[in-house]
């Protein structure tokens, strides 16, 4: 006869590690912890922990904390975190004080009893909590803690500090869930350039290369992308602008390369098909390892503005060639600066798409097990 697996539990506390610490007795007082939400998402796809919240919410009941306004807004919490795929398996809330001595009250165990009857593998179980008491809890259910605040100097049982619910999803899945982000510094004698990508921004950055048609374009890969991007670039304009833009592209190429490292759980491939007035604009990508670019498309005008038309194919080119990835571009007639526009939102929207992690998957999508 095969032994059942026994089943691992995370206990949670609620207040400062899933919403912000506060007496939450009114909608608007529920903040919820950055990132939670994805963390506990990742860790009941990837995992087969138990999820259970552990809370103290003290004197509920009181006039100083009804019962109903504490019902409402805890209500929310879990209904919202059912609608991200971040839900609970259980819940234990004690709703005594301090003073009443209560059995059941965090560090005590009375109201996890039925978790200490042997069913389950609580050497294997971790407790997370933002206070003493919670990693007191962990010693005496015999889990191990992850205390969720940084400054404190470990202790008996605990085994992770932090206050990042992306270092507990990582640490708990095995897989890196932090900002995927590289910094490029790179000087020639024809240009200078510091650029920082991360490719789990929010579509914020800086963009200053000197040159205004390659920075309004730059911003197009940064919005519609939703990279977070710090690029200062000094070249040697006076000349032409072809060193900044080949030079910003190599940058860029080598820049999301780096940060995608081993490619695992990337989607690999990425398309878009977007108008922008007149023109029709395709693009299509495989981060494969390999670079080609195909460039279907002629320019209405050879300039938009005083920037040169015939640098934008130059600058997929470069692209592809240190991204180690194919791409195709097409894109039909109509206005100059509508077409280039078009090109580069679409290439941002297929880069966001095949640099995407896939979520609970640490593969790499291909059938030789590496995309090199
Ligand atoms: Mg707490």
């Amino acid at each position: 006869m095969n032994a059942k697996a026994l089943k691992k539990v995370l206990f949670i506390d609620r207040d400062g590690v899933i919403v912000e610490e506060t007496q939450v007795d009114s909608l608007e007082k529920i903040r919820f912890i950055p990132h939670v939400m994805e963390a506990l998402r990742t860790i009941r796809r990837q995992t087969d922990y138990l999820l259970v919240m552990v809370s103290n919410q003290d004197g509920v009941g009181t006039p100083s904390f009804p019962m109903e306004d504490f019902k409402l807004c805890h209500d929310r919490i879990i209904q919202i975190l059912e609608g991200e795929d971040a839900s609970f398996d259980d819940q234990r809330i004690d709703f005594s004080l301090p003073q009443d001595g209560c059995p059941g009250r965090k560090p005590g165990t009375a109201m996890l009893a039925d978790y200490m009857d042997g069913q389950y593998d609580l050497e294997n179980s971790f407790m997370i909590g933002d206070r003493a008491s919670d990693m007191q809890l962990a010693r005496n259910l015999g889990c191990s803690g992850i205390w969720f605040h940084e400054g404190h100097e470990g202790g008996e049982g605990i085994v992770l500090e932090t206050s990042s619910w992306l270092e507990v999803a990582s640490f708990l899945t095995g897989c890196d869930m932090e900002h995927r982000k590289a910094h490029i510094v790179r000087t020639t004698k024809e240009t200078s350039i510091d650029l920082t990508v991360d490719l789990d921004g929010n579509g914020r950055g800086c963009i200053e290369t000197g040159i205004g048609f390659f920075d309004h374009m730059l911003e197009q890969l940064v919005r519609h992308g939703r990279l977070d991007v710090e690029a200062h670039l000094e070249g040697d304009t006076w000349v032409d602008e072809h060193h900044s833009v080949e030079d910003m592209a190599l940058c860029l190429g080598k820049a999301v390369l780096s940060a995608l490292g081993d490619k695992r759980g990337i989607q690999r491939y990425g398309f878009d098909l977007l108008c922008m007035d007149e023109v029709h604009c395709e693009v299509s990508m495989d981060f494969s390892g390999r670079s080609d670019l195909v460039f279907d498309g002629r320019f209405s005008r050879e300039y938009v503005g005083s920037f040169p038309t015939e640098m934008i194919r130059h600058f997929f080119k470069s692209f592809s060639n240190e991204a180690r990835c194919s791409l195709y571009i097409a894109f039909s007639d109509g206005n100059a600066h509508h077409q280039a526009e078009a090109v580069f939102k679409a290439f941002a929207r297929a880069l966001r798409m095949a640099v995407r992690r896939i979520s609970g998957s640490d593969e790499v999508v291909s059938t030789k097990g590496v995309l090199e």
